[in-house]
C-alpha cells in the first residue's frame, strides 16, 4: 500500500503539473503569471527547468481540479496546498501567485514557495511543514545544482528563489538558497556531501554584512570552508546576475570572495574603532570564531595569520584558543 508520504509526494505532484498548466495553457497564466516572469527576465528554460507555474486567482481552483481528479481532501490539507473550511469543502493557500516548487535531494516536489504580484504583505507564503516539508532540512535549488556543486567542489548560497534562478541562468549552477532562513546543522549534512566549501553570498548592506557574521561559526565548527562574498549596494544575486555578465560575474568573484576569519576580523576591528576594550572584545570574539574549527593545523594557520594582522603574540592567540576550546567540553 501507499504510504502517507508517497500520497502527499504525489498530490504535491499533481499540483506542480496544474500550476504549470495554468501558467503555459490558460489566458491569466500567460497575461499576469508569464507577463512577471518576462519582466523579471526568467527564461524560458529557466521556467521549465524549476517548474514554475502560476496559482490562478479562485478561491478553490486547484482543491476543485484534484477532488474532481480522484485525489483525497485529507491529503491536500496535510500537504497545506488546501485549507478546511469545516464545512465539507475547503479553500486554495496559493491563489493569484507564482509559483516555486521546491524539490527535495531525490527531484520529488515537497512544498512550494508562492510570490505575490500584488504587493500583498506576504511576499511569499510557503507550504507548511508536513511530514514531507521540513525547512530545516531543505535547501531551495539543491536538486538542480547537486551535479554542478560536486563538479566543481564549491557552492554559493542565496537568501532567495529568485536568486537561484538568476545565477542559473548568467551560468552558475552552483547555487543553492536556505529561503530566507538562517542555515541549520540539517543544511550542512546536506550540502557536505557534495562539498566543503562554501561561499555565502549577500546583499552587500548591513543587514548583509550582519547575516554574513550570525551562524558562520556553527559552519566551521562543521569544518565547512567558508568564504564571504558582499555585492556592491543594492545589489542582491538577482538583480546582480541580471546586471552583469557571467565572464564580469567571475571577475567580481575572483576579486571580492574573502575567507570568512578574514571578513570578520576586518569588520569587528572597523566597529570597535580604536577602542582598546572593544578590540579586545572584538579579538576575543574573532578567536573564538578560529577556535570552533576542528582542524588543529587550519587553526595554526589562522592564528599565524590573525597574529600578524591584530598585532598580537602569535602564542598569546594559540593559548586563547585552548582556552576556548577547554572551556567547551
Ligand atoms: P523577490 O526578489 O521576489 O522580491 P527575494 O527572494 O529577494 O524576493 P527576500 O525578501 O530577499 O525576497 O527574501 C528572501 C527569501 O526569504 C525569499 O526568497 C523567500 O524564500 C523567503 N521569504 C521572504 N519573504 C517571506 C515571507 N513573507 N514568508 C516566508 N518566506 C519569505
Ligand atoms: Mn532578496
Ligand atoms: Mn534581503
Ligand atoms: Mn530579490
Amino acid at each position: 500500500a501507499q504510504t502517507e508520504r508517497e500520497s502527499m509526494l504525489l498530490i504535491n505532484e499533481f499540483a506542480m503539473q496544474f500550476f504549470e498548466n495554468q501558467l503555459h495553457n490558460t489566458t491569466d497564466g500567460q497575461e499576469i503569471g508569464m507577463s512577471y516572469f518576462r519582466e523579471r527576465a526568467f527564461s524560458d528554460e529557466s521556467i521549465r527547468e524549476f517548474h514554475l507555474g502560476y496559482s490562478p486567482e479562485d478561491r478553490s481552483a486547484l482543491y476543485k481540479a484534484a477532488t474532481k481528479a480522484g485525489y483525497n481532501k485529507k491529503l491536500l490539507f496535510d500537504t497545506g496546498l488546501c485549507i478546511d473550511d469545516n464545512r465539507g469543502g475547503g479553500y486554495d493557500r496559493f491563489r493569484g501567485r507564482v509559483m516555486f516548487p521546491i524539490f527535495n535531494i531525490a527531484g520529488k516536489v515537497i512544498g512550494f514557495g508562492g510570490r505575490t504580484l500584488k504587493n500583498d504583505p506576504a511576499k511569499y507564503v510557503n507550504s507548511p511543514e508536513s511530514i514531507i516539508y521540513n525547512k530545516r532540512n531543505e535547501l531551495y535549488g539543491l536538486f538542480q545544482a547537486k551535479r554542478d556543486i560536486n563538479k566543481q567542489d564549491k557552492c554559493f548560497i542565496v537568501e532567495g528563489y529568485a536568486d537561484v534562478i538568476q545565477m542559473h541562468q548568467a551560468g552558475f549552477k552552483n547555487v543553492i538558497a536556505s529561503s530566507g532562513t538562517a542555515l541549520t546543522e540539517g543544511h550542512i549534512h546536506k550540502i557536505r556531501r557534495f562539498t566543503r566549501n562554501v561561499t555565502e553570498l549577500f546583499d552587500g548592506d548591513a543587514a548583509g554584512v550582519h547575516a554574513a557574521l550570525r551562524g558562520v561559526d556553527m559552519l566551521l565548527h562543521n569544518g565547512l570552508n567558508i568564504k564571504v562574498l558582499l555585492l556592491p549596494e543594492p545589489e542582491d544575486p538577482d538583480s546582480f546576475a541580471r546586471a552583469h555578465s557571467h565572464s564580469e560575474i567571475e571577475r567580481y568573484i575572483a576579486d571580492n570572495e574573502i575567507d570568512f576569519i578574514r571578513f570578520k576580523t576586518r569588520v569587528l576591528l572597523k566597529d570597535s574603532d580604536n577602542d582598546p576594550v572593544k578590540r579586545a572584545a572584538a579579538i576575543g570574539d574573532i578567536v573564538k570564531s578560529i577556535a570552533v574549527i576542528p582542524d588543529e593545523i587550519t587553526r595554526a594557520v589562522y592564528a599565524k595569520e590573525c597574529s600578524t594582522t591584530l598585532g598580537i603574540d602569535e602564542d598569546v592567540i594559540l593559548s586563547q584558543i585552548q582556552k576556548d576550546i577547554f572551556g567547551r567540553r
